[in-house]
């Protein structure tokens, strides 16, 4: 054996030794598994404009392209084509992805009726002739360029301040979303009415705190997302609410602050440092949680009585009344009293004023144990102050039906019931509820109007 034939295994051992490290190394660049892709909902519309949000994961070698393309017929658009990663035997490409696709059907040139939209992504692997793995996703779906049309059924109506308004309107196709806007507050719609589907009913609120000049409109969009709006008769009746000043003694704080020391903050424990607490943001919180409570509506009007009931006991305090808190003489806290507070003998028991559902039934702060009900339609009512609960959440109450007892608990004092109504999660004037007149012209006249019934639910 001569040095020649060892020089040639030496170099055959080399060769072996780089091919098998070249292999190691481009191995996991050879991975088989395809990226995938996401989208919130799955695309079933397509409007004049949408926004497609679409995300992709390759978490091997990760994203190197994507495309979407839109095509109808013979028609093909190119809505996205994008480089995500480099190519090349090192790369890799992004291990995840979110792209918002602006698509103008009506401006790119479709017609109206079934498109495909497909989107495609590759990886950086080198499998598919160095092109990547591919996933690929189509969607069959419908353009509709043309928005909904709204067909108002109400007439003028009449609005205070602090209180509600009923609009009924018709629309011309289905919704994913419609009712009323008030300033920046938004009141769902119902389809109550299983005769006339597209038949809508809205109760709407003008809040205590509203801009007087705050536009009132019909807002709907279709289910490819068309927009459209509809003015509404809508005639305020401004009022201004009563400004009331409350001494602060210090027998009341002293009274007070125990109920809430184990929740103030830390640096706030002094009495009067508690009550402003409990005032302001113990206040806030239990609204943010109260709003929860009441997203829940049933799509029918469950009460039967008009009007609601009105429980017994001597009007204290109204609606909408700006309380100024005086200790020393000198303005320490606001806030607004958003219902109407009625003293009657103490422990009274207290009645359901409309047939309904316990959506809420507990301690809830500054309203001590409190019970919510929903009455359908996005109209709730609440008891606060309670001494006992007699009710539990999900039971069905008939008007009458007693709750609870009066008490004290929470931010009270004296025994009384605090009453509250609210529409569409907005705190509303409970003395229209309480008034058969108001009832007459601005409910029942609008199912007249409207040649609609009452939206009672659907019998079994
Ligand atoms: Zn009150």
């Amino acid at each position: 054996m001569g040095a020649a034939r060892k020089l040639g295994l030496l170099l055959i051992l080399l060769l072996l030794v780089l091919v098998v490290g070249a292999l190691l190394l481009v191995w996991p660049r050879l991975e088989g598994q395809p990226p995938t892709i996401s989208l919130p909902q799955t695309p079933t519309h397509l409007g004049r404009a949408n926004t497609l949000e679409i995300t992709a994961k390759d978490a091997e070698t990760g994203l190197s392209r994507l495309k979407v393309t839109l095509t109808q017929n013979n028609k093909e658009v190119s809505l996205l084509d994008k480089q995500l990663g480099s190519g090349g035997l090192w790369a890799k490409g992004p291990a995840d992805v979110t792209e918002k696709v602006e698509v103008k059907a009506l401006e790119l040139g479709f017609a109206q009726g079934p498109a495909t939209l497909t989107i495609e992504v590759r990886d950086c692997s080198l499998q598919g002739w160095f092109h990547g793995n591919l996933a690929r996703q189509v969607y069959d779906l419908n353009i509709d360029t043309v928005p909904p049309r709204v067909t108002v059924l109400s007439r003028t109506i009449h609005l205070n301040r602090g209180g509600v308004g009923l609009a009924i309107y018709k629309v011309s196709e289905p919704t994913s979303r419609d009712g009323v806007q008030v300033g920046k507050r938004f009141f769902r719609a119902y389809a109550p009415w299983p005769q006339d589907p597209l038949a809508r009913l809205a109760f709407f609120a003008f809040a205590d705190d509203e801009d007087k000049g705050a536009p009132i409109k019909i807002t709907v969009e279709d289910l490819a997302g068309n927009p459209a709006t509809a003015s509404l008769m809508v005639r305020l009746k401004w009022k201004e609410f009563r400004d009331d000043s409350l001494n602060l003694s210090n027998n009341f704080l002293e009274t007070l602050a125990p109920r809430f020391l184990g929740e103030a903050p830390p640096d706030r424990q002094s009495p009067l440092q508690v009550f402003t607490w409990v005032n302001e943001n113990l206040r806030q919180e239990n609204h943010a949680r109260l709003d929860q409570a009441v997203r829940v509506s049933q799509p029918y009007q469950l009460w039967e009585q008009q009007p609601f009931l009105r429980p017994m006991g001597k009007p204290m305090a109204g609606f909408a009344e700006r309380r100024t808190y005086l200790y020393e003489g000198k303005p320490v806290s606001r806030s607004t009293h958003l219902g109407v507070d009625l003293a009657d003998v103490a422990m009274s028991p207290i009645p359901a004023t409309a047939n309904g559902v316990v959506v809420f039934a507990g301690p809830l702060g500054i309203y001590g144990n409190c019970v919510i009900l929903d009455h359908g339609l996005g109209v709730h009512s609440l008891y606060g102050h309670l001494s006992a609960l007699a009710v539990q959440v999900g039971q069905k109450v008939a008007a009458n039906e007693v709750l609870g007892r009066s008490g004290a608990t929470g931010l009270a004092l004296g025994d009384h019931l605090h009453y509250s109504v609210l529409v569409g999660g907005v705190f509303v004037s409970p003395t229209e509820w309480w008034d058969p007149h108001w009832f007459q012209d601005n409910v029942d006249l609008r199912y007249q109007e409207a040649g609609l019934p009452r939206p009672t639910a659907p019998r079994p």
